[in-house]
């Protein structure tokens, strides 16, 4: 079909079997020796590949990859997927205190750092962080804005950066305090 080609003298063509290409007639049974003995149809994506580049091609486009994350081997074709949404443990930044950990973590990380409480200035009183987004948008949001936004994505509440530091240091002190107490009541009983 060398429809391009309108010279009267039009190059017949003719489709090699092998790799399904117009190839030029009179080129066509070098073509097919040529082709038949060099290049393999990949099984995966149909392309014409060197078959001394068989493995080559294989390992860069089809092969299944390896997580030096979570250690697991997974299809190429959802590897976006994996390091995007499905490897646990990608990391991910707490939504409390935005240190990052594993995934596989996140949720118990996030359960202990929500129930910290941070003072609000304005009510006078500790707030847990898990409700500061609703505390905000209950108390503090200004009379004209929208009622209650449902289901829009709530911008981070304010909170005192500086005091937050310490705060955590404290935690972590009175977690490293409290498992020291444990340690001690199960020697003593
Ligand atoms: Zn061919
Ligand atoms: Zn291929
Ligand atoms: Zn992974
Ligand atoms: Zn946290
Ligand atoms: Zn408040």
């Amino acid at each position: 079909m060398a429809a391009a080609d309108s010279s009267d003298n039009a190059v017949a063509a003719s489709t090699c079997a092998h790799c399904q290409r117009e190839i030029p007639s009179s080129n066509i049974a070098l073509h097919s020796a040529h082709c038949a003995r060099n290049l393999q149809k990949c099984e995966h994506c149909g392309d014409m590949v060197p078959r001394k580049l068989m493995d080559e091609h294989y390992e860069e486009n089809h092969a299944p990859m390896n997580c030096s994350l979570c250690k697991c081997t997974v299809e190429r074709e959802l590897w976006d997927i994996h390091t995007g949404i499905q490897c646990p443990q990608r990391m991910l930044a707490c939504q409390y205190c935005e240190f990052e950990l594993p995934a596989a973590d996140l949720l118990e990380h996030q359960d202990v750092c929500g129930n910290r409480t941070e003072y609000c200035q304005t009510c006078r009183k500790y707030i847990r962080l898990r409700e500061w987004i609703g505390h905000e948008l209950q108390f503090h949001t200004g009379s004209n804005a929208a009622p209650a936004a449902a289901g829009q994505p709530v911008p981070r509440p304010a909170r005192p950066a500086a005091a937050h530091g310490s705060q955590r240091k404290q935690i972590l002190l009175t977690i490293a305090v409290a498992g020291f107490a444990v340690l001690i009541g199960s020697i003593l009983y």
